[in-house]
């Protein structure tokens, strides 16, 4: 099955009827194991994008089939189970201050209902030690660096094991040392697993991490080429 499927995706935001489209009958995929970087100018559509593909907006026209489900005409519940699927790292998908590293982490295992909390507690610990946290665990994020705090967001993203990870913009925060050890460590862990990632980014210091990186221009798709070598 192809992570992300995406045929003639055009949206327009609500408002004047007269409103342009953001997303312009874009095509994309992204294949199980792949790192696609989406690059572009701010008011390009990229987050946009994203959020259609993350189900947390409704489709207007096309078509995305996501991890086998398609997204054009499917139920607010469809949508719902869909996310549950994917891993986020969001900017505004913060980590909550009143939890320790561990809680954040654990929080995300908490919708598979078979894990006993003690089981969740303990594979957060182990999650938390695969970004190189071992230690940190009991720290609440504000006694943590930026750099620690995105590995957190790491961890907790791909925690429940999802085949689809979705990136905003995760080094903005970062310098260019933190940042690219944070992109380097989810490639590590995505091509392990498997797991297709499709990151946002106008970091040309992260471009090296990418299987393909893909421009978008004004709505449109403007450019996909493959990362030599
Ligand atoms: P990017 O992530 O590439 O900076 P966005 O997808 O955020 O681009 O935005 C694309 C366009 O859609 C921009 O012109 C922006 O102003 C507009 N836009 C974004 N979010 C909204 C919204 N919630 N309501 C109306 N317009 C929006
Ligand atoms: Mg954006």
């Amino acid at each position: 099955m192809t992570p992300v499927e995406l045929r003639g995706v055009t949206y327009t935001y609500a408002g004047d009827e007269n409103a342009r489209p953001v997303l312009r009958d874009v095509d994309l995929t992204v294949q199980t194991g792949e790192i696609v970087l989406l690059t572009g100018p701010s008011g390009s559509g990229k987050t946009t994008l994203l959020t259609l593909i993350g189900a947390l907006r409704a489709m207007q026209q096309g078509s995305a089939r996501v991890l086998g489900q398609e997204l054009a005409g499917a139920s607010e519940a469809d949508r719902v189970r869909l996310r549950r699927r994917i891993g986020f790292i969001f900017q505004h998908h913060n980590l909550l201050g009143f939890l320790t590293a561990r809680q954040n982490v654990a929080m995300s295992l908490e919708q598979d209902g078979t894990m006993s909390e003690t089981r969740r507690l303990a594979r957060a610990g182990e999650l938390l030690a695969a970004v190189g946290l071992a230690g940190f665990e009991e720290r609440h994020p504000a006694r943590l660096s930026g750099g620690q705090r995105q590995r957190v967001s790491v961890a907790r993203a791909l925690a429940a094991d999802p085949p689809l990870l979705l990136a905003d913009e995760p080094t903005a925060a970062l310098d260019k040392a933190t940042g690219h050890e944070a992109v380097t460590l989810m490639r590590g862990l995505a091509k392990s697993r498997g797991v297709a990632i499709l990151m946002v980014t106008h970091d040309p210091r992260i471009l090296d991490i990418a299987d393909r990186i893909v421009a978008m221009e004004d709505g449109r798709i403007v450019q996909a080429e493959t990362v030599p070598g």
